[in-house]
């Protein structure tokens, strides 16, 4: 039973009416009979899909999830944000369209409802549906929508107004068919067939003018007016002339919303004309055509279909969008489809998520949860360390959908990953990271300054770099006069990224350092200079795949842990990490010399590190099958597989990039290699000399 006291079933049989108004389909006046079904019934979707068939059971299955969305806000924006996702959850419009039906009959039947609930539900109607039904082109669902919610939500401001508009309407219903009687004959005359009716504003948008622009009822003229229906197009600027001769037209009213439709749909010209005894009297103009999507915009689209299979009143209608979507529809009379064309013209790609407090957040179609991360604060951001998504933990990768309800874990000693790049989609989570590795960059590269500078300062006899005591500032600022900078930590910085060449520096800063009074130290410096040549240094940078931006593997022998290695102080590019026996490196070293620093692995490397090999393969089915699979016996991570030309050739280059976690890792994968069949030969790329 409902509240009224009714059987139920009288519920679902008013929304399926409501849409047979609409002329909408067989599937969805069943999913209209049926919406309620699994929500409060406890029947399941497989009940439906079962006797009623999928595409039921979908409209019915998508109406529940909507059902429980509930809206709490009261902030304006998050109403919009709230038909949005609505709009965005719904795959199929006539999900929407039976939703409208829904709450039209519950706004109908509110009376029935107990008094506290009314102005929940009427302010959502307001807020929510009403508006939606406005974007859809709904207009007679939308006024009434509005009506109804302003009935309940300002019971005695309802009944005060529409008293009023009562009382007026008898007044001005003279003069009002005074002037009908005036434009039929008039367009009698022309000989033109037309369509007269009368046309009243809504309760509602006479208050809301009344509230936003402070006026009096008296003082709202345009109440009344009058719609002029015609065959065709041009036909309705014919009929625009007629009236502007019969009529002198208030300046600044006329509209032509034919040639500049509205964002709904809609069409039709608008004008206000001075009547009889210098009353105002609001004119519309349209073709029948327009007139339907004038009162039920979307839905127009299955009147359409229903009275005009050939679509050729559709073809008429010049509203771009509409237009646009119609021609889809005739083209694929796919209404999946059709809807995916209203989504993305009613707002762009857009997806809607929560935050666990039930925020909503917009963000662009393809966000991840790392984009989502950053649209909360940076500083959430840059400290994501995991995410869940509807209670379920998930790859930080993980596309958005709409209705997520998204949780970000943060974690101190997190910090962005470089990864991150490679799926974000806001430009400001793009630019967050980037800020924030180009500083974490900027820190390493100071410190490996400091490393750099301290060696070379020990080859020069002086055991460390004077400290940031008063004594010593006045070395620091001759030094960095010298050099130039502005900070310490900008010459360190400078140094790291090889801007500056340490031995240099440090030659400078001995001299000032003697001045001062100290001496260089014989014995420390002989050692220095020697185990700097011996690779004994105990100075040297320590690689253990750690530092980012400051350091790189040269991509040209890429080496890995356990290779004999140099590093390469590029200019302002940081340290450049080759084999030893690299014949790029040799040339630099041929010509640069002073740029080579000292470098050893770690003896525990974070990560495995990238390397090249080349497999030459005698060609066949399923050469590349059996390669991919050797590798993966020893553990080695295909990064990148390059294939050279297959056609007309007995034997053919497979270049891999592998992950491997050592140089002894990567020697048992290249012996694994050349045991395996069909490969004639697998070695290790290197620059040839
Ligand atoms: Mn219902």
């Amino acid at each position: 039973m409902r509240n009224s006291g009714e059987p139920y079933i009288t519920h679902p049989i008013a929304v399926a009416v409501q849409c047979t108004e609409w002329k909408l389909d067989a599937q969805a006046l069943m999913a209209a009979l049926l919406h309620d079904a699994i929500e409060d019934c406890g029947v399941t979707k497989t009940d439906l899909i079962e006797r009623f068939g999928a595409p039921v059971a979908e409209l019915v299955d998508g109406l529940t999830k909507l059902d429980k969305l509930q809206f709490h806000t009261r902030e304006e924006s998050q109403a919009e944000s709230f038909r949005k996702m609505l709009l965005a959850m719904a795959r199929d419009v006539r999900v929407i369209l039976i939703k409208l039906a829904d709450r039209t009959h519950n706004m109908r039947t509110l009376a029935d409802m107990p008094r506290t609930k009314w102005s929940r539900i009427s302010l959502e109607t307001l807020e929510i549906y009403a508006p939606i039904a406005h974007r859809l082109g709904l207009n007679q669902t939308y006024r009434e929508l509005q009506d109804l919610s302003f009935r309940y939500l300002r019971p005695w401001r309802y009944a005060v107004l529409s008293k009023a508009v009562t009382r007026a309407r008898n007044r001005r219903r003279d003069l009002i068919q005074k002037v009908r009687r005036e434009v039929e004959a008039a367009f009698a005359d022309t000989g033109m067939t037309v369509r007269i009716a009368g046309r009243e504003k809504s309760l509602y948008s006479i208050y809301k003018k009344m509230d936003e622009k402070h006026l009096s009822f008296a003082q709202v003229t345009d109440i009344y007016g009058l719609r002029v229906i015609v065959p065709g197009v041009t036909e309705c600027y014919t009929a625009l002339g007629v009236l502007h001769q019969m009529y002198k037209p208030v300046p600044g009213r006329f509209k032509d919303y034919i040639a500049i439709a509205k964002l709904n749909g809609y069409q039709s010209l608008h004008t206000t004309l001075v009547g009889p005894s210098g009353v105002n009297v609001e004119f519309q103009i349209r073709t029948e055509a327009m007139h339907v999507v004038a009162e039920s915009g979307v839905a127009a689209h299955w009147l359409y279909k229903a009275s005009d299979p050939n679509g050729q009143a559709a073809s008429r209608l010049g509203a771009k969008w509409l237009q646009s979507l119609l021609d889809i529809q005739d083209e694929t009379r796919d209404a999946a489809e059709f809807w995916d064309h209203v989504k993305v013209d009613l707002f762009p790609d857009a997806v809607y998520v929560f935050t666990p407090k039930s925020q909503i957040m917009a963000l662009p179609r393809g966000a991840t949860v790392v984009d989502f991360a950053y649209a909360i604060h940076s500083n959430v951001g840059d400290h994501t360390a995991a995410a869940k998504i509807n209670g379920e933990q998930v790859p930080l990768r993980t596309e958005l959908r709409n209705g997520d309800v998204v949780e970000i874990i943060i974690a101190p000693v997190s910090t962005p990953n470089p990864a991150w790049l490679g799926f974000v989609r806001t430009g400001r989570a793009r630019s967050k990271i980037r800020h924030h590795l180009k500083s974490m960059a900027q820190a390493e590269s100071q410190e490996l300054g400091e490393k750099l500078l301290t060696q070379a300062l020990r080859a020069e006899g002086m055991e460390k770099l004077p400290g940031s005591d008063p004594v010593y500032q006045v070395i620091w600022d001759k030094l960095l006069r010298f050099t130039g900078s502005r900070t310490k930590a900008e010459l360190l910085t400078d140094i790291g990224l090889g801007k500056r060449i340490a031995s240099i520096v440090a030659k400078r800063l001995t001299t000032l350092m003697s001045e001062r009074g100290e001496k260089p130290d014989a014995v420390l410096m002989t050692r220095e200079r020697y185990s700097a040549h011996e690779n004994l240094s105990q100075g040297a940078v320590t690689l253990d795949g750690t530092e980012s931006a400051s350091v790189q593997y040269a991509q040209c022998c890429r080496p890995v842990p356990g290779d004999n290695i140099v590093g390469y102080l590029g200019r302002g590019e940081g340290l450049v990490v080759h084999l030893a026996d690299c014949s790029v490196a040799k040339r630099l070293q041929h010509k640069d010399a002073e740029r080579f620093i000292h470098v050893e692995w770690s003896d525990e490397p974070s990560r495995p590190f990238e390397t090249g090999v080349i497999v030459t393969v005698s060609n066949g089915k399923g050469v590349l099958a059996r390669v991919a699979s050797a590798l993966a016996a020893t553990e080695a991570d295909i990064v990148h597989v390059d294939m050279g030309d297959e056609a007309a050739q007995e034997a053919t280059d497979l270049r891999f990039v592998i992950a491997v976690r050592d140089s002894a890792h990567l020697d048992a994968v290249i012996r694994t290699l050349n045991r395996t069949p069909s490969v004639l030969l697998a070695s290790r790329i290197k620059p040839s000399a």
